[in-house]
């Protein structure tokens, strides 16, 4: 019987999930170290953050008001008020102490310190707002608009656990409880090499024969989203030599490589022909369409862990999805798998070849996926107008429109 995985040439396909298993079992998360939390977002903590104080430090006012003892304003109404001598004027940050006596009141601002004797807040509109004597209509319960003193965090209390996700709400918790650094895992710094001696880069002018340099844009910004920071090195032409030379230069300030073309079987692929005499990266064909040509393994003394992504912008795009994003999430200390999908409806017929795992740009709305037009792994334009793959499986060669898919949300 014929082997679905067994490609035309006879070379038998590396299946999907296998090759992105060989990659999580490569890449390790990156080494923690101290960052000032203004360069903490999108980091992964790498300690268990406790609090050292209460939060609220101190027992504060909830509102603009009055500070009271409930129980002298307890018959206060409408038609008849209770008035009070205001005492003092207590504001957010004032460190005095102030005590409100037997049938007193003290004005008080929201975030003030609710001073010794009060238990209650009246807010200034239950009131005629009097700064030397005021009128209370309302009666508020004891402790009404007093936000107490470790009412949200106790001190010694966990706040945030190692493992967790930074962003701007933790950023604020630990600035809440007094840090200034935290232990992160910072964000991988990945290297973006593209290859080819048809790139121009974009603004300058296109002379024949050549093409603009996209894969770069497409991979940098693909790595940012991912969480990581984007270094887009020059271009290399389709020269080995010169290739391996400017991949050093680059491997000092790299976590990550990821190259773009030279990896199919033409006669001018310099990164397979760099690399693969290395022993260290491997060169595969994928069961997957786009993208069946992929490179993997490590370079280099600190053994920097290289994706060595096909030429064509749909297949880097899509390589990058599959393969480099959950490695990126490894590396950042998050839990990191295949994709993630969701179930839609096609609204048109697809085909698909035997044997490999098709990645169709499609765009869903709802819960229904079109594939766009022009499904070249050349077709960039087509790429940019989709927001979603739509996954076919390896034994599936068609969906009749109607059917339920997997698509992957870009
Ligand atoms: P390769 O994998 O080097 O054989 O390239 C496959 C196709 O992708 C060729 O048509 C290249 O011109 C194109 N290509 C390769 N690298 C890039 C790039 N960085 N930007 C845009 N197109 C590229
Ligand atoms: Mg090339």
């Amino acid at each position: 019987m014929h082997d679905p995985r067994r490609h035309g040439d006879g070379v038998t396909l590396k299946p999907v999930d296998r090759h992105l298993e060989e990659i999580l079992a490569t890449v390790r998360a990156v080494t923690p170290l101290e960052l000032d939390l203004d360069q903490a977002l999108g980091t992964v903590l790498a300690e268990n953050v406790t609090s050292p104080l209460p939060l609220p430090p101190f027992d504060n006012s909830a509102m603009d008001g009055y500070a009271v003892r409930a129980e002298d304003v307890a018959g206060a109404s409408e038609t008849r008020p209770v008035v009070l001598p205001v005492m003092d004027d207590v504001a957010a940050g004032d460190g005095r102490t102030y005590a409100v006596g037997r049938g007193m009141a003290a004005r008080i601002m929201t975030g003030a310190p609710v001073p010794g004797g009060a238990d209650a807040v009246v807010p200034v509109e239950w009131t005629d707002g009097g700064t030397v004597r005021v009128a209370i209509r309302r009666a508020p319960e004891p402790g009404n608009a007093i936000r107490r003193a470790g009412e949200d965090v106790r001190p010694g209390q966990v706040v945030l656990p190692a493992g967790t996700l930074i962003g701007p709400a933790q950023l604020g918790i630990l600035a809440g409880v007094g840090r200034r650094r935290a232990r992160v895992l910072p964000r991988p710094r990945v290297v973006v090499m593209s290859t080819g001696a048809e790139l121009v880069p974009p603004g300058e002018p296109l002379t024949p024969g050549k093409i603009y340099e996209s894969n770069s844009y497409t991979l940098c910004g693909a790595v940012r989203q991912a969480g990581a920071e984007a270094y887009r090195a020059e271009a290399v032409t389709d020269d080995p030599a010169v290739f391996l030379d400017r991949l050093e230069a680059q491997l000092v300030r790299a976590d990550v490589v990821i190259t773009s073309g030279g990896v199919s079987m033409g006669a001018y692929e310099p990164v397979k022909e760099a690399l693969a005499p290395l022993g260290t990266v491997r060169f595969d064909k994928v069961a997957m369409q786009p993208g069946m040509p992929q490179g993997f393994g490590v370079v280099g003394e600190d053994r920097v862990p290289i994706f060595c992504l096909p030429g064509n912008p749909v297949s880097a795009f899509v390589s990058f999805v599959l393969f480099v994003r959950p490695a990126l999430d490894k590396m950042r200390g998050l839990p990191a798998g295949p994709p993630r999908t969701v179930p839609a409806t096609v609204d048109a017929p697809l085909r698909s070849p035997k044997g490999k795992r098709s990645f169709l740009r499609g765009v869903l709305d709802g819960d229904v996926v079109s594939p766009v037009r022009g499904q070249g792994s050349h077709q960039l334009g087509a790429l940019a107008s989709a927001n979603a793959l739509i996954v076919v499986p390896e034994d599936v060669t068609e969906v009749p429109k109607g059917a339920t898919v997997r698509v992957i949300p870009l």
